[in-house]
């Protein structure tokens, strides 16, 4: 029978074209270690990798299967920079720290690149990236976007489409225009996570599925993960839990929210759709953001966010239907072969939660839709702080997170709210 996440509904695209999944043993037994890492997908499976790599003994534990949280079921997209953009960070934080955390990204994406092609792991990557307009009175921030990012941030890769250009790249007259990214793209995301758990265990980590901790404790400088069949003591703890986080550890929990996101997948569109040509992945400017590309074998998946809650994978597929129908009115009977999702975990600024919550013990998370390239490297970020260097994990334990209001109990409710609020304004 086929296997699918018990924590994310449908079943997804990735799983049905990953190839060979291989299974870890569940923890049998009580072990001891200096790392311990609790979740396995990009941001643990990343830092196992390169705590291994550099001689550090290290466990990691995940709940269910590798990529069943939101590594192994995302848009795929990289993106450029940090979910908030840089005029935005700059605004907040000064041009040096925004020039920082920009490079940074830009060190995350030639990361992951040069991480799939070293180890030998096919992620499908296709290049390019399209963010375009719904609305006409948001053209000028464009053409700022690219010119800041040309002459400012030394970006040369984005450029101002109008909308004759826009309308020949999307092969859809849906948008007024927008930016292209030649310097980006998009990859098979599960791929990537099976990909990463095989080097992490080639490198000496012990990884563990199915194996779900129940507690975490410190004492006398030691780290205790507690888990159904067996105990783990750490000198140092990695959460790499995000939006799945559940209520393990208070401080994650307050911080960041999760978020459903959907997904459908088409069948293959054909050579000859003129659904983009180039190839590129596609976010538009709408709050409750549509992201779509077409992979290498021509299916169309194409992605929104819904805050009205979706119950079971067949409503996946009216929303996913209705929005592309918007654009490509042509698709509008198109087999749906796939309808999935997966929670977003997302923080008050919509900025990542880096932070030491209990002594030894770090949590990351909270990418904001933003993770796939900077939750690898934010694994590879803590393998350099237990090695000694934070400096550069220190960018991100420094931005300035608040806790959604409400606390756990009641910021649903409000967020709620809000995001009903905003999703109107994107029809206005
Ligand atoms: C539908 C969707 C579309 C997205 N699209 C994009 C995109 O196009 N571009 C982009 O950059 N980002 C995107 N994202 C966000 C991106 O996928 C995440 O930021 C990133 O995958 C986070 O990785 P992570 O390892 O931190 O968390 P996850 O991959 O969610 O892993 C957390 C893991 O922790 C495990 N866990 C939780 N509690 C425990 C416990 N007590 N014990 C053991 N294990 C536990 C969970 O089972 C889970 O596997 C999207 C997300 C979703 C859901």
């Amino acid at each position: 029978m086929t296997y699918q996440s018990p924590i994310s509904p449908g079943y997804s695209w990735y799983e049905d074209t990953v190839g060979e999944r291989p299974e870890y043993a569940p923890l049998d037994g009580d072990v001891s270690t200096d790392v311990v890492i609790v979740g396995g997908g990009f941001t643990g499976l990343s830092a196992a990798v390169h705590l291994a790599k550099a001689g550090t003994n290290v466990v990691l534990i995940e709940a269910h299967r590798f990529g069943d949280g939101a590594s192994g079921r995302n848009g795929g997209q990289l993106g450029t920079g940090q979910r908030a953009g840089a005029e935005e960070l700059e605004a907040e934080y000064g041009f040096e720290r925004a020039k920082a955390l920009f490079d940074l990204a830009e060190e995350a994406k030639a990361h992951l690149l040069e991480f799939a092609s070293v180890n030998g792991i096919d992620i499908d990557f296709r290049p390019g990236h399209l963010n375009v307009s719904h609305r006409k009175r948001d053209l000028p921030e464009y053409l700022e976007h690219a010119e800041a990012m040309r002459t400012r941030f030394n970006y040369p890769h984005i450029t101002y489409m109008d909308a004759a250009e826009t309308a020949e790249r999307m092969g859809s007259t849906h948008y007024y225009g927008g930016v292209r990214d030649t310097g980006t793209g998009h990859i098979h995301p599960l791929k990537l996570v099976v990909g990463t758990a095989r080097v992490a265990a080639e490198a000496g980590a012990r990884l563990f599925e199915r194996t779900k901790a129940t507690g975490i404790a410190t004492n006398g400088g030691k780290v205790t993960v507690t888990t159904a069949t067996g105990t783990i003591t750490a000198q140092k703890c990695l959460l790499a839990i995000d939006a799945y986080a559940g209520d393990l550890e208070q401080e994650t929990a307050s911080h960041i929210m999760p978020i459903g996101s959907f997904i459908g997948a088409t069948v293959p569109l054909g050579d000859d759709s003129p659904v983009l040509p180039g190839g590129e992945s596609v976010s538009d400017s709408r709050f409750v953001v549509r992201y779509f590309r077409r992979v290498k074998t021509g299916e169309l998946l194409f992605g929104g966010r819904e805050i009205y809650g979706v119950k079971d994978p067949n409503d996946i597929h009216i929303h996913i239907r209705r929005q592309f129908s918007e654009i490509y009115p042509e698709l509008k009977d198109i087999r749906i072969t796939h309808g999935w999702g997966g929670y977003v975990g997302i923080t008050m600024p919509r900025k990542p939660f880096v932070r030491e919550v209990m002594p030894n013990v770090i949590s990351a998370g909270g990418y904001s839709g933003h993770g796939v390239m900077l939750s690898n490297f934010v694994g590879k970020l803590y393998a350099e702080t237990v090695a000694g260097n934070r400096d550069r994990l220190k960018l991100f334990e420094e931005l300035k997170i608040p806790a959604f209001p409400g606390g756990t109990r009641f910021r649903a409710p409000l967020l709620f709210l809000a995001l009903n609020w905003y999703a109107l304004r994107d029809r206005i």
